[in-house]
């Protein structure tokens, strides 16, 4: 397995990979890896013939409040997970081999970015947009995987893709969970062992909404509610957001019939102390 910290001899390797006729999968991420990233690379795997993982705490998506400096890191043990994983390539930049003297341009969007997370993390989606940009360049993919763990910024890229022509098609993948039901997350190494039992009411809260769904309750605002309910009932948790939209370009619906491609998004950000985590639904109407 190759370990690059540099931009040129990255992406001079993905260029000869391609000139040999190689597929190449993308899996972008921040570290601290997990099984939820390991699914990703399983799949980047399955579809292509090498895989390249990228391993970068992005500044430029982190508010001047958010946890840049005590985001978790163990470079060594993301390498081992990889090797073990059967990656081909992990890029592992420092943040001035991705942002150089100078650097003053960034990609950002009109829709999609002003709801849900990016009411609370104003230049969040800004720097992820930058990021993935300048990672699809650095290491020209076939294809690149996303978690729908991360379900707005899924449909940022599959957007951003699609606007600017980019030559790579966007995968999503499931949510990969605990046996308790707590979505994976590099954040949940924050959680006290009171916390980590209190985490579990993002899950539970949206089940209990899934289940109205698939009563049949098409009344975006009942199923809001009831989600909305089940996270009161837990004393450690204070909601940012419940919020239901359409998954195609993130507007608030009344009604799921409202949604275009017939999915819609249920998704919430939730603190348990300090920390802010967050969990989704997409519930598909059946056609016809
Ligand atoms: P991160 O390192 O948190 O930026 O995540 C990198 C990628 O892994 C993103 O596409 C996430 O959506 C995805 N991911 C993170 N956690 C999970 C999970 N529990 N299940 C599936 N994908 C995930």
């Amino acid at each position: 397995m190759i370990i690059s910290e540099k931009k040129e001899e990255t992406r001079n390797q993905v260029k000869e990979w391609k000139r040999q006729g190689f597929r190449v999968g993308l899996v972008p991420t921040m570290g601290y890896l997990h099984e939820g990233h390991q699914s990703l690379m399983e799949a980047a795997k399955r579809e292509n013939d090498k895989v390249a993982v990228s391993v970068f705490v992005n500044p430029t998506q982190f508010g001047p409040n958010e946890d840049f400096a005590s985001y978790p890191r163990d470079f060594e043990k993301d390498a081992a997970l990889c090797e073990k994983t059967g990656v081909d390539l992990v890029f592992h930049p420092d943040a001035g081999e991705m942002y150089g003297e100078g650097f003053c341009t960034y990609v950002d969007m009109e829709g999609l970015t002003k709801e849900l997370c990016g009411k609370s993390r104003p230049i969040h989606f800004r720097g992820v947009q930058t990021v993935v940009s300048k990672l699809f360049h650095i290491i020209p993919a076939d294809k690149a995987y996303f978690g729908q763990k991360d379900a707005q910024q899924l449909a940022v890229i599959k957007r951003m893709a699609c606007d600017m022509d980019m030559d790579i098609e966007i995968v999503g993948c499931p949510i990969v969970r605990e046996a308790d039901g707590l979505a994976k997350s590099s954040r949940n190494t924050y959680l006290n062992a009171e916390e980590r039992q209190a985490a579990l009411v993002l899950s539970r809260s949206l089940a209990a909404g899934r289940k109205l769904a698939e009563a049949g309750e098409r009344d975006a605002s009942k199923v809001k509610k009831r989600i909305e309910e089940v996270l009161g009932e837990e004393e450690l948790a204070r909601t940012d957001y419940v919020e239901i939209v359409d998954f195609a370009d993130i507007t608030p619906i009344e009604n799921f019939a409202e949604a275009k491609k017939g999915e819609v998004l249920c998704a919430i950000a939730v603190y348990i102390g300090k920390t802010r985590l967050i969990d989704n639904f997409i519930f598909q109407l059946q056609k016809g």
